[in-house]
């Protein structure tokens, strides 16, 4: 019995979040990574190519939310473990895939201790709880910004899985954010902007920031509520989890909900008028001040350096 990981991929293309699956559970069995959904195949040969796979199944489909589970369904009868990141995908199918095998999904898990050990935060990250999962097979999402990527340069071998044709639903249109700025939950750098900037207008300046360092950018709540950002920009409890090399927050207090958010970063930058912000006491470095006179002050410093 071995694990499968069900792919994230958006546009062809793999999401970073799948590599970084496969090495978190990668102890926990021999894997086969199942590519399902429209474009599968250009999919499959990236998803190929990580250690530690050695199988790639693709599933060609319309991609409805009732024929993608179909197909996992019927794989999952062969697996001790099916697994998915925990990104808004998994989220909605790994406990639709739970109800029909009449299991209990594992969900967010940041930690595996053993093979039916797993360890999830829980109220918005301000605990930990270990879980011991008695079940014969395991349904499980991981939060994929705990861990690092698997290495590439595998080639497992990649087989077509019959896709069923009959489905309820159709897919009628996709509409998308388009972004030429990295995925805000797997991004190294992510410059975040809060309520302070004041407007929309404004807030490109954290774009403008962004850009530059080729970051993500993210938002918190308030900002988004304002309308200054968009909501998939949201960092925080009902917002993205983050876990980059540094978070530079620019503008916000550091409520709890947003720190629940952000407790992946490995390095944060605040930039605060006010020295007694929680996020300012909480971050590794602080520039003290008027965000509208420090932003454009480093973009500049940031250009003369000849960063591009
Ligand atoms: C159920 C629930 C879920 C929530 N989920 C989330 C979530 O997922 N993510 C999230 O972010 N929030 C969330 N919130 C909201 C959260 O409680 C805070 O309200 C929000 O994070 C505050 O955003 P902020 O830091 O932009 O604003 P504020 O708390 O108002 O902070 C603004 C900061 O900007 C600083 N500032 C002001 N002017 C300047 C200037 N010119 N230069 C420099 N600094 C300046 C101030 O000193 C202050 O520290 C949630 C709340 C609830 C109740």
């Amino acid at each position: 019995m071995s694990v499968l990981i069900i792919a994230d991929h958006d546009l062809g293309k793999l999401s970073p979040a799948t590599a970084r699956i496969v090495h978190a559970v990668a102890e926990l069995g021999p894997i086969d990574v199942l590519v399902v959904g429209e474009n599968a195949q250009n999919v499959a040969s990236d998803a190929a190519q990580l250690a530690g796979v050695q199988k790639v199944l693709v599933a060609e489909t319309a991609s409805t939310t009732d024929t993608d589970l179909a197909i996992i369904e019927t794989l999952a009868q062969s697996y001790r473990y099916v697994v998915q990141s925990a990104g808004s995908v998994g989220r909605d199918r790994m406990p639709a895939l739970a109800a029909r095998l009449d299991l209990m999904p594992v969900t967010d898990i940041i930690e595996i201790l053993g093979p039916n050990r797993f360890v999830r935060p829980i109220y918005a990250g301000n605990a930990l709880q270990t879980i011991t999962d008695n079940q014969p097979r395991h349904i499980l999402t991981v939060r994929a910004s705990a861990f690092r990527a698997a290495a590439t340069g595998n080639a497992a071998t990649i087989e077509t899985v019959e896709s069923p044709t009959a489905s309820v639903a159709r897919l009628i249109a996709t509409h998308r954010t388009e972004s030429d700025t990295p995925d805000l939950s797997t991004a190294q750098i992510v410059v975040g902007g809060g309520i302070a900037l004041g407007s929309a207008e404004n807030f490109q300046l954290i774009e403008r920031l962004a850009k530059k360092l080729n970051a993500a950018i993210g938002a918190t709540r308030a900002a988004v509520d304002a309308g200054y950002a968009p909501n998939d920009w949201q960092v925080g409890q009902t917002g993205k989890i983050i876990a980059p090399d540094l978070y530079i927050a620019i503008g916000i207090s550091g409520a709890l909900q947003h720190l629940a958010g952000i407790q992946g970063a490995k390095k944060i930058v605040a930039i605060n008028s006010d020295p007694e912000a929680p996020l300012v006491k909480l971050a590794d470095a602080a520039l003290i001040g008027d965000l509208f006179e420090i932003i454009p002050q480093l973009i500049d410093e940031l250009d003369k350096a000849g960063v591009r």
